[in-house]
């Protein structure tokens, strides 16, 4: 057969995008924001391409950038990777990942997801010949059996996956959540790829636990995360991953092959942004503002709202307004309310139907409006 993945079609955030473009709906569907970055940030790339910036990066990427990065993961959760041999500096987060299963899975190895997933996992496992073993968090909590999780294990399993905080459910792990990981993994040669590119969008005080905070988990994790979410920058397409040398020796065996290297003048940029803490340590409580004006809007409507303790997207469940799949009714919402969001079951293999859509909050307060008026008249 041509097709080396048969059973995928068009990614549901191009799709919703779509969607609500040709019926002029509000879009809060695919994750990105709909206000403009800071303009120092656009003034330094400015500046870096006026300069002459404009060739090859090094392979692994800007030196000053790493630095930086390996600045803020020490002072956030005092870990430390060496900014040149362990922090690779990628085309978004989406390429890291793939990068990551690239150079890892090999035909017929296991790996674990946890559903709702982002999409992207499935397919490029798939891609090596890796097979994914599932396991389906569930609306309203979301919580993780890691006994059922743990009996998903074999001698097969190469890698767990994590995305903490999940995209779409904003569920992140908690303490026990991570010491059940580290009991699952202890003397086994399973790697952990931890995608944490909402790492900087938690609620309420809670702190995010990131996988390198764990010295046991950290030598076997490669982390990603992603410019576009710390710096609403999310067409630039940079990210990175930090991960032990080890493993990003391998990792960059693949990444020299399929991109090379990334963006030079925006990360020069990035890396002078960078230096002021402030530029995102202010995002939890800028985007908690965000998240509780759509909450108390949606408080007085027919939706009844999941918990979100990080990223910036809200679940919404609609039994209550309609009986219709997901897909029907997030298509329903876009073409005659106007306004586009993503059904959960996107999330899951099996399409698993739960009637809860997600709805974007990383959007001006203006359109934010113009959304809570269209819903609140359903
Ligand atoms: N991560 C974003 C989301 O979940 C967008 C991803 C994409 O469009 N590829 O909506």
């Amino acid at each position: 057969p041509l097709s080396k993945l048969s059973n995928v079609g068009t990614t549901i955030f191009s799709q919703m995008t779509q969607l609500a473009n040709e019926n002029e709906a509000i879009n809060l569907s695919q994750g990105f924001p709909d206000f403009m970055p800071d303009s120092e940030l656009l003034n330094h790339v400015d500046h870096f391409i006026k300069k002459g910036f404009n060739q090859y990066a090094p392979l692994g990427g800007m030196i000053g950038l790493k630095e930086e990065i390996a600045r803020k993961i020490e002072n956030s959760h005092q870990a430390i990777y060496h900014p040149d041999s362990e922090i690779t500096i990628t085309a978004g987060g989406t390429q890291a990942i793939f990068t990551a299963i690239a150079s890892f899975v090999k035909k017929d190895d296991e790996v674990i997801i946890f559903e709702p997933a982002y999409d992207c996992y499935e397919p490029t496992v798939e891609l090596f010949g890796g097979i994914v073993k599932r396991f389906e968090m569930k609306a309203p909590d979301y919580e993780i059996n890691w006994a059922a999780v743990k009996s998903l294990i074999s001698e097969k399993t190469r890698m767990i996956i994590l995305n903490n905080p999940n995209n779409p459910s904003g569920k992140i792990l908690k303490e026990n959540d991570i010491q059940e990981l580290i009991e699952l993994v202890k003397g086994t040669s399973i790697l952990i790829l931890s995608d944490e590119v909402y790492e900087n969008i938690v609620f309420d005080g809670k702190q995010h636990l990131s996988i390198c905070k764990y010295p046991e988990l950290k030598e076997r994790s490669i982390l990603v995360a992603s410019f576009g979410k710390l710096f609403h920058v999310t067409g630039w397409k940079v990210g990175y991953c930090a991960a032990p040398k080890n493993l990003t020796d391998e990792f960059r065996k693949v990444h020299q092959f399929n991109v090379f290297c990334v963006n030079t003048p925006i990360q020069l940029a990035l890396a002078q942004y960078m230096k002021n803490d402030e530029h995102y340590t202010y995002l939890n409580q800028f985007f908690q503002e965000k998240r509780d004006f759509l909450r108390k809007g949606l408080a007085g409507t027919s939706f009844e709202l999941l918990d979100c303790e990080g990223t910036y997207f809200q679940a919404v469940k609609y039994d209550k307004i309609s009986d219709k799949n997901d897909f029907d009714f997030a298509s329903e919402l876009t073409i005659n309310h106007k306004v586009a969001s993503v059904p959960f079951s996107s999330f899951y293999k099996n399409k698993l139907n739960e009637n809860v859509i997600r709805l974007c909050f990383a959007k001006k307060q203006e359109t934010l409006e113009k959304a809570l008026e269209n819903l609140s008249k359903i």
